[in-house]
């Protein structure tokens, strides 16, 4: 599955990908990369530091993506939904429901399922979790040939969690400090106001120091 770069378009490979995401909060390949370090436009202030430093910001970047992870987990358990990870496809009531709208290889696209998928009565969603610095996520953050077209995303920042689909990233519509694609505004999810208030608060309180 192709994942390419932001600013030139080139293709890169996945380790890429997934460093570019944690260090600079958007995909790049690695000679973007450079520019942005020599550059002024500076997202994360690395003047010299050395590979240690590199690492554990790495480590950093992975950490809140499962703390994020975690705090919409419990959100959806809260919420009475039935949550699950990877290697369901046999337990979950919908899933083969679900794989029949899915391109590609098969393997492939079981190997890249969404974080979870959650369910409650008849409704099932695949649902992808990221945490994002900048409360970004557009169409770019994705390989090109992104399979599961009916996943919903949701973004964990410091102050807010928004959610779009996959759909709407298509249409051209984004995730950004000035959107109000609140979590707490999807009909689908059925969601308590109050319950995602209270999330959002502890998430303010948790990633507030990090
Ligand atoms: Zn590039």
């Amino acid at each position: 599955m192709g994942y390419y770069c932001s600013k030139c378009k080139k293709d890169i490979p996945e380790k890429v990908y997934e460093y570019s995401l944690e260090n600079y909060d958007k995909v790049l390949c690695r000679d973007c990369q450079k520019t942005i370090n020599n550059g002024k436009d500076n997202v994360s202030d690395n003047k010299s530091e050395g590979l240690s430093d590199k690492k554990s910001r790495f480590t950093e970047g992975m950490i809140k993506g499962r703390i994020a992870e975690t705090l919409i987990e419990e959100l959806f358990l809260s919420l009475d939904y039935n949550v699950f990870r990877y290697g369901m496809e046999n337990t979950v009531p919908g899933i083969m429901k679900l794989l029949k709208g899915v391109r590609g290889d098969v393997a492939t696209n079981i190997r890249r399922m969404p974080d979870f998928v959650v369910q409650k009565d008849k409704s099932v969603f695949f649902v992808e979790v990221k945490f994002r610095t900048s409360e970004s996520f557009t169409l770019e953050d994705l390989p090109r040939d992104y399979p599961f077209e009916n996943a919903y995303f949701i973004v964990v920042s410091k102050k807010h969690i928004k959610c779009i689909t996959y759909e709407e990233l298509k249409q051209g519509k984004e995730i950004s400090p000035d959107t109000h694609n609140y979590l707490g505004n999807r009909k689908e999810f059925d969601l308590d106001k109050n319950i995602i208030i209270d999330f959002c608060n502890f998430a303010v309180k948790f990633f507030e120091g990090v």
